[in-house]
Parts: structure tokens; sequence; C-alpha cells
């Protein structure tokens, strides 16, 4: 781009040139080394002037910590991360299907593991919830914390009212209920495909609310009412709502009140204090490392959370050397340890 100065300087050069050339003298060339000299030093004057004012707008723009400069944050040594307080392990490719984070959706599907135990509902005598069927079966870690969930409503409130109606599905139990459930209504878009099923998980289950005097009715809409309790509470047990209405366009799957999910504590208290359901908890857990976790505060506890990138073979994580942890795979991409500092 040419400013007005070089413009000016590309005349006077044209001029001098035909003075020169025209008709030179010793006074002609004198005077036009002269004015080239003096226009050269004012540019120099002027561009310093320029650079000098720029980095004064630098160091004095307002950062946004309000402690540091830009220049500042960006030469400021960084601290060592200490990783001799971490060891690694190994995981495969088979990992990333294993534990309570995994996601299952239509873009990511499930296959029931064949190692994974599954414990029957109805076998237990001394719940405090009733099983639509004697086949319904969950896994272990879900049945319990079901237990507890459901032992603390009935000690605070004396009811026993919640059914749970369907637990772990195998691909051909999800086939047939997807059969029946596409034949009644218009979009079957919405429903759960066999081998893309929460309940191939076995930490998923349905309920329904069954009152003392044997009223059936459907827990999505009748739980303000009748199970308030476990609608405030049910999330300090590691459960969430794993299809809530407004979050279609994340899960693809319709409103379904009354389908719960085990993912656990602390992920259960900080996706619904933060309104946010599986997909993009998973997805913005993603955004954390072992050196940058996410922190959660629950029940007295901090809680470190981050991500791990699978790796096409096998995926080293660092897990912390004196801490209790678990790592979940996230059934996508990678896995996701957690740990509790104290
Ligand atoms: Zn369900």
């Amino acid at each position: 781009m040419k400013n007005g100065f070089q413009r000016r300087r590309a005349l006077i050069s044209k001029r001098a040139y035909r003075k020169v050339y025209s008709k030179a003298t010793p006074i002609t060339t004198a005077i036009i080394v002269l004015l080239v000299a003096i226009i050269v030093t004012l540019s120099v004057i002027i561009a310093k002037d320029a650079i000098e004012d720029k980095r004064l707008n630098t160091e004095t723009a307002p950062s946004t910590d309000g402690a540091t400069s830009a220049y500042e944050q960006t030469t400021a040594p960084k601290e060592e991360f200490d990783y001799s307080v971490y060891d690694t392990v190994s995981l495969g490719a088979s990992d990333i299907s294993k534990g309570t984070l995994v996601l299952v959706n239509r873009q990511n599907g499930f296959a029931p593991l064949s190692d994974s135990v599954h414990i029957n509902l109805y076998a237990d005598k001394d719940r405090h919830y009733s099983v639509a069927s004697s086949d319904i079966a969950l896994d272990q870690e879900t049945y319990e914390a079901l237990g507890k969930l459901t032992t603390s409503f009935f000690n605070e409130t004396g009811k026993e009212i919640l059914q749970i109606t369907a637990g772990f599905r195998t691909k051909e139990q999800q086939q047939k209920y997807y059969n029946d459930m596409v034949s009644s209504v218009e979009d079957e878009d919405y429903y759960e495909l066999p081998g893309y099923s929460d309940h191939h998980t076995g930490f998923a289950f349905d309920v329904k609310l069954y009152l003392e005097d044997g009223t059936s009715l459907s827990y999505g809409k009748n739980a303000e009412e009748h199970a308030k309790w476990i609608v405030d509470n049910y999330h300090k047990y590691g459960f969430i709502m794993r299809y809530p209405g407004d979050k279609t366009e994340h899960t693809g799957i319709i409103a379904e009140g009354n389908h719960f999910r085990y993912v656990g504590i602390p992920h259960s208290v900080y996706m619904r204090e933060n309104s946010l359901c599986l997909e993009e908890y998973v997805s913005y857990l993603k955004h954390y490392s072992v050196e940058e976790p996410l922190e959660i505060m629950t029940g007295g506890k901090v809680y470190c959370v981050y991500y791990t990138q699978k790796l096409s073979e096998t995926t080293q994580v660092y897990v912390p050397k004196d801490k209790m942890y678990s790592v979940s795979g996230n059934n996508a991409d990678g896995f996701i340890v957690t740990y509790s500092v104290d």
C-alpha cells in the first residue's frame, strides 16, 4: 500500500529525474539530494513513533484477570507438572466400552460385554422397591446404588412405591421392545435401536410408580406428587435422567422421564447441577487433562476428573499413585479418570 508520503517521494523523484537529465547542474543535484535526505529522516522518525505508540497500547490494554499484561502472560515460566505422583495403566481397544461413563446412542453402538455380571433384582428379598418381572437384572454397582437410593427413600418417607420395569437388555430383547414401540407410534426415529440402546450397558433401568392401593402410574408425570424425595435426591446416589425432554437434540431420544442411568458420583451431581445430558458431559470432559482436571466438590469431597484420548493400539492413561481412582471408557474416543483428592 502506498501512503501519501511515498506518493510524494515518487513525484519528486520523477521531477528530479527530468531536471537531472534536462539541465542538470551541481546546485539542483545538491538540492535534490538534500530534499531526499530530509524526507528519509522524517519518515524514520514517524515510523519510530508509530512503533512506540503500538507498544504502549499493548502494555496498557486491560488484561482479562487485571493482574498481568498479555506480554507477561506469554513469557511467564510455566510451573512444572509433577508426573511422579502418577502411574500409567495400559488400556486396550475393548476397554473403551467398559465403565459407567460409556455413551451409547445412535452414533455409538454397544455390544453387551460377555464377561459382565448382572444381578437379578427379583432375588433380593430385602429391597424397598418392586420389580415388574422376575428376570430384570442390572450391573452390580448400579444394583447397589439403586438399593441405597430406595432404602433412603423408604427411611425418609416410609414409601416403597418405585417399581423397576426394565433393566439390562440383550440385543434380541431390545429388538422386540423396539418392534413393539414403533408399531404403536408414528416416529420410530426417537427409539433406541437394538445394538445402540442404553439398556445394553446394565447401568440403565426404567421405572413406574406402584402405589400402596395397587394403582400403577407413570413415573415421569407423577413423580413430583408421589416420589418428590426421589426427584430431589437421585443424583446424590450416582443417577441421572438419561433422556430429559429438553435434550432430544443431543440424545436423539424423545423425552423418557422414566429412564434412569447410573454414571456414579461425582458425575451425576455435576451433570444435574449444570443441566448436562450424557452426550454433553462426555464432550465437555475433553477439555480436561491430567495436568488441568475438572474439580467437582460434593458430599464434602473434592474429585478430579480428566480425559485421555484413545490411541489406535494401547493407550497409556495417567492414574494417581496413592489415591482411589476409577477409569471409564466413553465408548467413543477416550478414557475418563476420576479420583478423590482426600
Ligand atoms: Zn429405558
